[in-house]
């Protein structure tokens, strides 16, 4: 059966999944979402010997299909390889009482390579198919995590050029040389003298500038984005949930059939909403768990059906979920509305013009799926410490407040369901945050040096992402103002 995608806003113009790869976000402002969610068409049970790159493919399907087997399987054979440090690609640990899928066995080390891996190659199938035979720019701000994850998954990718700005002075060192470092003849780096609102408000003027737009037509070139709202970063995400799924059966933790519970460390809600199709797929899931840090807006909305963004931005230890609009709710909004798009349209323009929405009761009893939970910093702090005297294993600051969440589910249900934990970053590239936690003395010692302490206190080997990363060659100096950056993409891209 084919899978078509429409805007979350929209009329109900269907478009194929290699057209809504190439758009990223919908003319309307919405996001594209499938007509109907696919079940699985194979039982499970054929499925629990399968290898990582198997699962993918069986789950992918489902959705991308306007790609052939040959144009899928290609993609995800170049995506899930040598490049990830761990021969399951994603492995299931356990500790703490719980499973930890552990997604950041890739090379920025954190679980956006799980899906920035693969993107690059379905966006250039997907222009092949549609028969588009330009350049693409991918032009990315970003505070620290997603520009490395893109620079990765799109270096030396034929006809794709990216370019990364970052604030110069708003990342932590091993961020910044992590991407100055990056090596890769399509690949710019640079910093920005501002913060990341900054940059991200100038990519934003270089997407918009219609003559801009025009001399990169006569260039025979065109911008794309990675950011996180493209299904083609959303659907990679669901197989890994089946692949935990299926090693617990393997592993006799659980019986085909039984019930998990996925808890999950979210920021832009992407992740969980991949659990989300997961369950709508047929995975067994129980509870989806929506672990916050102390920008608690979607636990607040989760138990009051109110989502309210007229609130103090926090930052705290896990930045990559210092989010205070997750932009990936709007597609279970569309979900839970029975697919009203005039419904979601007028939540998004209240959100956007008083700063708030509530859903209706109908709505609300969609909500029963999840479980909110929040972790402020201090218990962050003690879930690491706890995990880690208990079972020798250190987790990330995100990971520990989905560990702190999980927590307070089992004490408030006092449920005994198994429950998988996205691991979502590696504690090497947090380890100021992390070592900190688990001894006070370690908050003396530079990020740098705590590399190898971290090596020492866990026994895990350091990454090749922050293995003697000082050591590296700085290839990307170039530093802007804010009012330079679309002089720079000119420059780079040979427009005058
Ligand atoms: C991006 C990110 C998250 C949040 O994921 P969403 O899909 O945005 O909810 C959590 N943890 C880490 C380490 C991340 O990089």
């Amino acid at each position: 059966m084919s899978v078509l995608y429409k805007s979350t806003r929209g009329n109900g113009e269907l478009i194929s999944s290699s057209q809504a790869i190439i758009a990223g976000i919908a003319p309307d402002g919405g996001l594209y979402v499938p007509n109907a969610i696919p079940k699985l068409s194979v039982d499970l049970s054929s499925m629990v010997n399968m290898g990582y790159k198997e699962v993918a493919y069986t789950v992918m399907k489902e959705f991308l299909t306007d790609f052939t087997e040959e144009e899928l399987m290609n993609c995800v054979n170049k995506a899930y390889d040598k490049k990830f440090d761990h021969e399951e690609i994603a492995p299931l640990r356990k500790a703490g009482g719980a499973y930890f899928l552990e997604l950041f066995h890739g090379p920025t080390i954190a679980f956006k390579d799980m899906a920035l891996s693969i993107l690059p190659h379905l966006l250039t199938t997907s222009l092949k198919k549609q028969n588009i035979n330009k350049e693409v720019v991918i032009l990315t701000a970003t505070s620290g995590d997603t520009g490395k994850a893109a620079l990765e998954g799109f270096s030396n990718v034929e006809g794709i050029k990216i370019i990364v700005f970052f604030p110069e002075n708003g990342v932590s060192q091993i961020q910044k040389l992590q991407m100055t470092t990056h090596e890769g003849s399509n690949a710019y780096v640079i910093g920005i003298e501002g913060n990341f609102d900054d940059a991200q408000n100038g990519v934003k003027a270089i997407f918009n500038d219609e003559e801009f737009k025009k001399s990169m037509e006569l260039n025979n070139s065109m911008f794309s984005s990675a950011n996180s709202i493209n299904i083609g970063r959303l659907v990679p995400q669901v197989a890994y949930y089946f692949y935990a799924y299926l090693t617990l059966v393997r592993n006799g933790d659980i019986n085909l059939g039984d019930k998990v519970n996925i808890d999950v460390p979210t920021g832009n809600f992407g992740n969980i909403l991949a659990a989300y199709l997961g369950k709508k797929m047929g995975l067994p899931i129980n509870k989806l768990i929506c672990a916050s840090n102390e920008n608690k807006v979607l636990y607040d909305f989760i138990r009051t059906g109110v989502y309210d963004k007229r609130r103090e931005f926090v930052l705290t230890s896990s930045p990559s979920m210092d989010i205070l609009i997750s932009s990936n709710l709007e597609r279970l909004l569309y979900f839970l509305s029975g697919e009203d798009t005039n419904k979601v349209t007028d939540l998004m323009n209240s959100l956007a013009s008083k700063g708030y929405y509530e859903i209706d009761s109908s709505m609300k009893a969609g909500l029963e799926d999840l479980f909110g939970a929040y972790a402020s910093e201090e218990e962050t702090f003690e879930a690491i410490r706890e995990v880690f005297q208990k079972d020798n294993y250190l987790i990330d600051t995100h990971t520990a407040v989905a560990y702190t969440a999980y927590k307070k589910y089992v004490a408030e249900t006092k449920d005994t369901t198994p429950t998988v934990i996205a691991s979502t970053a590696s504690p090497y590239k947090f380890n100021t945050a992390v070592m900190g936690a688990v001894d006070e003395k370690y908050k003396q010692i530079n990020e740098i040096a705590l590399i190898n302490e971290m090596c020492k206190l866990s026994g895990v080997e350091i990454p090749k992402a922050v293995k003697d990363i000082e050591k590296r060659p700085v290839l990307h100096k170039k530093v802007c103002s804010k009012n330079e950056m679309k002089q720079v993409v000119k420059e780079i891209l040979a427009i005058n």
